[in-house]
């Protein structure tokens, strides 16, 4: 039986994720305000899935506060002892061997003819770079070229190219480079040198620490904002079908219609467009280019201890179907009955039917050590994601600009990952709603 609807909402929010929770509570208790959520539960891919004892995330999803007002929000939803920080242990398998995170800085222990070559690449890279700080603007656009110009050759082949092909489904040289500045460290020549004779102690990147539930799974944080939002206010199994933003109405799946003043859309931004009626060809088209990379992984419970420490491994070699593989229960053991662990492994190979992958996926597990025997193994769930990276490619920018410059000029404004379609984190899609709920204020 679906919940009652008003007939009329002042400001219709689409999608029960970070973002949309985060936009009614920043519109404040006060406000006319309503999310539709398609799917029985809130979170979005901010949610936690129960097999047997065992939970597990949409993969790994560790959160990351630097906004102080974020961090004030969550401290006063949660209380910050809800939560463990966590330093990451995080590397990279590859020759057999691991190396620390991140690669280009970390190059000890491969074989001396690797490290050779990595190291070289760098010095002959940054001898062809030219002096002084570099500007934006004189940095390659594509990626590829970007890798080599602050990487070199070595560090490329070994680790960027492969890895970011395999993550992104995608060659390297078909998207830009300007979505990485924030997330690959770039460590100077020095560091790269000093990496490279395993004299590197740094912790670099955004990630060096995370906070994480102390129980529950991140699902936690996504229901404490759907209580402080209000219940009343958030009607799950309601999805919308179309939308008409001249005439502000929203048609759902069971045909009921809801009309409105303001949208928030979180979504994403293609199928917005697509249920959208009314749409300029021009703007249809160049939603049409915009591309996502699905990404499927398995959630796998273990018996028995892990015999690797890591919160997550890159896999950059071609020679195995997974390119990441992670572990809830050794950064939270609550994550996995006692006696036991509990992994996600993301895979690269999308053409082959997942379960036939199962059995050189474990082969791999032994060999990175995290089994011992594939009788550990007692079970392998698949799931998908459709949407998983929007990929940064040489339409994304100008398409994506035309189709959120047609939804201002109808009223509408669409945020978040997906809705915003780029490639962010919990925490941003937190402050996409808090600047959503300040722009109808305003
Ligand atoms: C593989 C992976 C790993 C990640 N790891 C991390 C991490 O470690 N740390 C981190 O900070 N971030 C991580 N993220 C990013 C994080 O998941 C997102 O930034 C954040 O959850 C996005 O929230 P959102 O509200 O924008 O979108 P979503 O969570 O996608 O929410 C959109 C909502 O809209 C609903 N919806 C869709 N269509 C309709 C419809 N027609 N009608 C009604 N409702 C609809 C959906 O069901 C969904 O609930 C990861 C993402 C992925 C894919």
């Amino acid at each position: 039986m679906p919940t009652a609807l008003p007939e009329k909402v002042e400001t219709l929010v689409l999608g029960a994720g970070l973002a949309g929770l985060s936009t009614a509570l920043h519109l404040g208790p006060g406000a006319d305000a309503l999310i539709l959520e398609k799917l029985p539960h809130v979170g979005g891919k901010a949610c936690t899935e129960r097999i047997g004892e065992f939970l597990f995330d949409v993969t790994g999803h560790w959160l990351h506060l630097r906004d102080p007002g974020i961090k004030a929000l969550i401290e006063r939803l949660m209380g910050l002892d809800a939560f463990y920080k966590v330093d990451r242990i995080s590397r990279i398998w590859s020759h057999g061997v691991y190396t620390e995170y991140p690669f280009q800085a970390n190059t000890h222990g491969l074989p001396p003819a690797v490290v050779h070559e990595c190291l070289m690449g760098a010095i002959e890279a940054a001898r062809a770079r030219p002096e002084g700080a570099i500007r934006p603007e004189d940095e390659p656009e594509n990626f590829a070229d970007w890798i080599r110009f602050y990487f070199g050759e070595g560090i490329a082949r070994h680790f960027m190219v492969p890895y970011n092909a395999r993550l992104w489904g995608v060659p390297a040289d078909e998207i830009t480079s300007r979505w990485c500045q924030r997330f690959v460290p770039k460590p100077d020549l020095s560091d790269i040198v000093a990496g490279g004779v395993g004299l590197n102690a740094l912790k670099m990147g955004y990630n060096a620490h995370f906070l994480y539930p102390k129980t529950g799974g991140i699902q936690t944080v996504s229901e404490a904002l759907a209580d402080a939002v209000g219940r009343d206010r958030i009607h799950l199994n309601t999805a919308v079908a179309s939308l008409d933003l001249s005439a502000r109405v929203a048609h759902l799946t069971d045909g009921r219609t809801l009309r409105f003043d303001h949208l928030v859309n979180t979504m994403p931004l293609t199928s917005l467009v697509k249920s959208t009626a009314n749409v300029p060809d021009a703007v249809r088209a160049h939603a049409g280019r915009l591309r996502a990379t699905p990404v499927t992984y398995f959630n796998v419970g273990v018996r028995g201890t892990l015999g690797v420490r890591d919160h997550w491994v890159y896999v950059p070699e071609a020679d195995w179907p997974m390119y990441r593989v992670g572990s809830f229960s050794n950064a939270v053991p609550s994550m996995a009955p006692p006696g036991h662990g509990s992994l996600y492994i993301e895979l690269s190979d999308r053409e082959t039917p997942p379960e036939a992958l199962k059995p050189r996926i474990v082969e791999g597990l032994i060999a990175m050590g995290f089994l011992e025997s594939a009788d550990q193994v007692l079970f392998m769930e698949a799931r998908h994601i459709p949407n998983a990276y929007v990929i940064y490619d040489f339409h994304y920018h100008e398409s994506r600009a035309a189709v959120h410059e047609w939804l201002a000029a109808q009223g509408a404004s669409s945020i978040g990952r997906y809705g915003d379609w780029n490639y962010s984190s919990m925490e941003d899609a937190l402050i996409d709603g808090r600047r959503a709920a300040e722009r109808l204020a305003g």
